[in-house]
């Protein structure tokens, strides 16, 4: 469980305040001397002052992420030149094990088939909070990208070796900084954000490898997030070549479905009358789901999507096995389940007109994103004090989905994203066209929000937690099964 009440691990560091931060001094200590400092360390510039204290935290966590830019952007590098889709992340893995091993991390596990559950040194005190710094490791399928690995066509368009690379920069940071702060913090490598490779991820699911097939979620069933209190990553911002970060966007949730529709084989020249054309079945699927997007409300913002990922077996014969992958993303549960029962009806209506079957499978998707506001407001107050440079803007709506949504049920979580980047997420074009915001800068801000929540005493975690009603993996869990199982369709059943 992760119910906590105002005395357990942060009443001792309350009353430890001055002991555990013997340096911290409040942002009045760190004026426009230091944020001038840092400015011009990060945009490059020689002349600047020195700053005035040169114990302030912050100031530190900045000089220890620039003390260590070139090794950070060589791992990052690497790991675009190395992509590797979800659940495959081995190469991902073993090269990110490496580098926490650098760090002196603890307690180095493997959770999720590929992911990385790992502690920053010094004894963990339980009554302090756990707060966890995630990463994600997989790549996009993007077979055009000039990185793409040639065999799998994975690329990192999605820019999760940057958000990968900042979680190990803060980490490293962080780690040095450790004894000022009133806290434990872990490094947690997620795999598998992206929802893709149905069918193998479908396989893996009925070797009972995995529960889910987004990788947090698969980390939240397995327990991994259960001695976690409060979660932040950093991902990447779609073609921003001006200096910006983004606070507490929204994200809509899915549900994932994969779809068979089952016809009859007969000679597609000779005796097609003898058959049952399972591709026009998907055909007047398609149809139908086109026919009813003007019955989804504008602030539902429900996206539907499908591909057909099996169109028949050979050009001569009626396709009797055609196979179709969709997600019904919206912005909220009742949205959700609204959209998917009817893209369910129109399966299994067009299904019907054309003699065919349908099996419908729907499965776990994301839920929607809820950014804890109160953290959302520290990461944007580091922002404007340690990247002037940058604007930030907050509640910028995204369509995406992603499981923080599942693990912001949970706990308070944030995913803001940063510029840094030419191209559109998802598309060839994506690269790294600014390392020092997309590398460098995700990682002192991750450690600077850490250290806001964890100084004097973790105040700000404490608080942060007393607003937000925790749940357990069990409940997680609980939430998936009731919500599709309303769906007749969940067992293949037809009309
Ligand atoms: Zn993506
Ligand atoms: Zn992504």
């Amino acid at each position: 469980m992760m119910m906590h009440s105002p005395g357990t691990f942060w009443s001792a560091g309350t009353q430890n305040a001055t002991d555990l931060l013997p340096s911290y001094e409040e942002p009045n200590g760190f004026g426009a001397n230091g944020t001038q400092r840092l400015y011009a360390d990060m945009i490059g510039k020689e002349n600047h002052n020195r700053m005035n204290n040169p114990n302030n935290l912050k100031q530190k966590l900045c000089d220890y992420v620039m003390e260590e830019r070139n090794s950070l952007y060589a791992f990052g590098e690497d790991i675009f030149l190395h992509p590797e889709l979800g659940y495959r992340e081995h190469r991902t893995h073993r090269k990110l094990q490496e580098a926490l091993l650098g760090i002196g991390v603890t307690d180095m596990a493997t959770w999720g088939l590929t992911g990385i559950k790992a502690w920053l040194p010094g004894a963990k005190d339980p009554r302090l909070p756990n707060i966890a710094i995630l990463g994600e490791m997989d790549a996009v399928v993007s077979p055009n990208h000039p990185q793409a690995d040639p065999v799998t066509g994975a690329a990192h368009a999605c820019g999760h070796h940057a958000g990968l690379t900042a979680m190990l920069g803060a980490g490293m940071a962080l780690s040095k900084a450790l004894p000022e702060l009133a806290g434990n913090i872990c490094l947690i490598a997620a795999p598998a954000e992206e929802y893709v490779e149905i069918d193998y991820r479908r396989s893996l699911l009925a070797s009972g490898k995995i529960r889910y097939l987004g990788g947090k979620q698969q980390l939240i069933s397995e327990g991994c997030f259960d001695d976690i209190h409060i979660a932040m990553m950093v991902h990447a911002l779609s073609d921003s070549p001006v200096s910006q970060v983004c606070v507490s966007s929204t994200a809509g949730g899915f549900i994932g479905k994969s779809v068979r529709f089952k016809g009859q084989e007969a000679h597609a020249g000779g005796a097609p009358h003898l058959g049952v054309n399972a591709l026009n079945a998907a055909s007047a699927a398609l149809m139908c789901i086109h026919a009813l997007r003007e019955t989804f409300r504008d602030e539902d913002h429900v996206r539907i999507h499908p591909i057909i990922t099996k169109g028949g077996d050979m050009v001569n014969t009626v396709p009797a096995d055609v196979r179709m992958e969709s997600y019904v993303r919206a912005a909220s549960l009742d949205a959700m389940a609204d959209a998917n029962a009817k893209v369910n009806r129109a399966i299994r209506g067009a299904s019907y007109a054309l003699g065919a079957e349908s099996e419908i499978e729907d499965l776990p998707g994301y839920l929607p994103l809820e950014e804890a506001r109160a953290l959302s407001q520290i990461f944007a107050d580091n922002a404007a004090l340690l990247f002037p440079e940058a604007s930030v803007s907050w509640n910028r709506p995204f369509c995406g989905s992603t499981d923080m949504g599942d693990l912001s049920y949970i706990m308070p979580v944030i995913q803001p994203t940063v510029s840094g980047f030419a191209g559109a997420l998802h598309s060839k074009d994506f690269r790294v066209t600014d390392p020092r915001m997309a590398y460098l800068a995700p990682a002192v801000l991750m450690a600077a929000t850490t250290a806001d929540l964890l100084a004097d005493g973790a105040q700000r975690a404490a608080a942060l937690l007393r607003d937000f009603a925790s749940k357990d993996k069990g409940q997680y869990d609980h939430l998936w099964q009731e919500f599709l199982s309303p769906c007749p369709e969940k067992n293949g059943s037809n009309i």
